[in-house]
Formats: C-alpha cells, structure tokens, sequence
C-alpha cells in the first residue's frame, strides 16, 4: 500500500544534508563553546556560522539571533520577555485568537501578572483587519503579536503593514514566523517586525531548536537565569547539533524556497481543485490565494473529523484533524471555531499539509481515497 505523509505543518523529517552535519558535530566537535582551548573554539566558529545562515535566511544581523529550543520557547520568550522589559512603558498588550497556544498560553499568563490583553477576532478567512487593529491600540500598548500564517488553515496576515503601524507608535511587533519561514520569504526588514520566531523541526531539521529574531536595541528579559551565553538572555550551554542543524535547514531551505513553493502550491491547487469539484459541499478553510503553498484544510459536513482521519489512516495517509497539539482532545480547533465555523463543521475538518516528498501521484491517489472515505463516513 502507498504511504503518503501529509502532516508537514506538524513536523517534517531531517534532511540528509542536515543529518550530515550533525553527525559531524556529534562525532568531531564535542567541546564546549565557551572553552578558549582548541576543542572549544572550533565549536564557537560553527556555532556563529548558524547565526550567520539564520540571520541570512531572514534578512537580520546576526546579532540579533537567539538560539533557543524551538518556536514554543521562542514565542514565550519573545511575549513574557518582551512585556516584563518595556513593561514600565505600559501594560495593555494586543493579539488575536487564532494563535497556536504557545502564543496564546504566554499571553493568558501575563494577565495574570498584571497585564491587560487584547484578543482581536479574525474574520472567516482568518486575517485580523487592519480596522479593528488600529481601534484597539491604546496609549498604553506595548506589545503586538499576530502570526505571519496561520498553522491550521495556512492564512498569510498582512505582517508588513500592521508592523508599520506598530513602528510609528512605538509599539513592539511579534510574529509566530514558523509555518512562513522557508515557505514563503520572510524578511524582517520587509515585514517591520522586532520579534520574530522561528523552529526547526518544521523545515526539515531537527526538533528541540529554533531561534528569536530580536531587533537591536529592544529591551527583552530572559525566561532562565545561568550563564552568560546567548548574551545572557538565553543562557545555558548550547545545543551545538541542534543550532548547527538549524542554520544548515535554513540555508538549503531559503536555496530551494522560489523552486519548491512553487511546486507546491501546484500540488495544493491541484489537491483544492480535486476535492471541490469531486466531494459535494466541501468547504475550504482559510483564505483561497493568500494562503501558504503547502497548507491544505477542508470542512465536510455531517462527519467527524477523527473518524476521517482513521479511515484515512486505513489507506496509508496521515493528517490531521486540526492542529497536532489539540487532536487528542474532543474539543474542536479554536481557530476553525475563530473564524467563525459552527462546531459541527469544525470537527469535520481535517488540515492536509504537503512536504519535499509529496508527489502528484500522491495527490491524485489522496483525492481519490477522500471521495470514497468521505462518501462513506456521511452515509
Ligand atoms: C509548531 C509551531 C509552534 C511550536 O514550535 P515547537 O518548535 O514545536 O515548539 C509554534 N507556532 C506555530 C505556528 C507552529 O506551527
């Protein structure tokens, strides 16, 4: 039976150009980067030239990097570092309920430091208007975090343009970049963004790594106290195989971004086209153009998602049923419910996300065993 992975949103496997240098950094560069000696520095230099490939892949210094175990503590970091430095400047914070909960969660927990938050709605396609963004900006906001596209139904925000708002007020700009990063491009000076996070395991490296972009001159304060590396905002030695992976995914990432987004993007128009016309009342979730090239989610009514995703699982496919870190759970995804879905259709949704070894045969077979899975669950 054919096996077609089509999770890529939840994680993606290790690339072997990144395996390669992992191997060599576990079996020649064991030594602690810290350490002025001859085991120690060599260690120093890789782990500044994945600041280097980080910084290159987003347009920033690299100064402005900071490793750090993925986007979940990228996004704290960037949210409770952010608010609890500038926090003399004001307490009202801005962001929107779509977020991926290591977002939102981060957010819940500052409110009950003190702080006052703003949850913007979204509207069907999962964008937050520019109109209710300005009306919710106070004298007192300092902090503003909205994705740059959406986990669950791949929506691209107008980051560039809420960025530049936020820049002439003075207010800091945070945006969740790790489903757009080697997607799309992301650029830091282009976006007007201050914070940015970023993962690993989403592009084709490994999991437990990602980087915060923080833009020189904004005040964050670290989440762990230790020792001085990471200039002490992230301190505690370095996950030297992580970051020298991460830097090497970005790298081979941003070479191959225009060529494969392209090709996805045919895959995913090819896979929109196929369930619309061949499964009656599908629903797309999540903007129709504006979306990311590999990010698939349709609604069918009068199913259950989990069911679906079994049967699908009988024929060698793996989804998913909304976002990764909720599908165990009954409750269905508070972004199908954020843009406004009934919780019926939301739980009759499943996200097909594609990757590197998605194949046209694999859509064609995909859509094909969706009519019959489909077809058979409503019945
Ligand atoms: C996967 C994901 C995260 C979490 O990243 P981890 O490296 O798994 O902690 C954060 N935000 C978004 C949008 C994600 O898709």
């Amino acid at each position: 039976m054919r096996t077609v992975y089509l999770d890529h949103a939840a994680t993606t496997p290790v690339r072997p150009e990144v395996i390669d240098v992992m191997v060599n950094v576990l079996t020649e560069a064991f030594g602690n980067p810290s350490s002025g000696h001859q085991f120690g520095r060599p260690v120093r230099k890789l782990i500044e030239q994945a600041r280097q490939q980080t910084a290159q892949a987003i347009n920033a210094r690299p100064q402005e990097v900071f490793f750090t175990s993925g986007g979940t503590e990228a996004d704290n970091l960037a949210i409770l570092g952010a608010a609890r430095a500038n926090a003399n400047r004001g307490k009202h914070l801005i962001t929107n309920t779509i977020e991926h909960h290591a977002v939102l969660d981060a957010f819940s927990h500052l409110k009950r430091e003190g702080f006052e938050v703003t949850v913007l709605p979204v509207d069907e396609y999962g964008f937050v208007s520019i109109e209710t963004f300005l009306k919710a900006l106070r004298e007192d906001t300092v902090l503003v975090s909205i994705m740059h596209a959406n986990n669950e139904i791949g929506t691209i925000n107008p980051i560039a343009e809420i960025g530049c708002i936020c820049r002439e007020q003075g207010i800091l700009f945070h945006t969740d970049a790790v489903q757009s990063v080697g997607k799309i491009p992301v650029d830091v000076q282009a976006l007007n963004v201050d914070l940015l996070t970023l993962t690993g395991h989403k592009i084709y490296g490994p999991k437990g790594v990602g980087a915060l972009y923080v833009r020189g001159g904004v005040q964050i304060a670290p989440l762990v106290h230790g020792g001085g590396q990471e200039k002490a905002i992230r301190p505690g030695t370095e996950n030297v195989t992580g970051i020298v992976a991460l830097g090497k995914a970005l790298e081979v990432a941003v070479e191959e971004l225009e060529e494969e987004s392209k090709r996805l993007a045919g895959l995913r128009d090819n896979l929109i086209q196929g369930v619309m016309d061949g499964i009656p009342n599908s629903r797309l979730n999540g903007h129709p153009t504006e979306r990311l090239p590999h990010n698939v989610n349709f609604s069918f009514p009068g199913l259950d998602g989990q069911m679906l995703i079994q049967q699908l699982e009988r024929k060698g496919i793996a989804a998913s049923a909304g976002s990764a870190c909720t599908s165990d759970s009954v409750e269905p995804s508070h972004v199908l419910r954020g843009i406004g879905l009934e919780r019926g259709t939301a739980l009759g949704s499943v996200r097909l996300s594609l990757g590197k070894s998605t194949t046209e045969e694999d859509i064609d077979y995909v859509i094909a065993q969706l009519k019959e899975s489909v077809a058979l669950l409503q019945r």
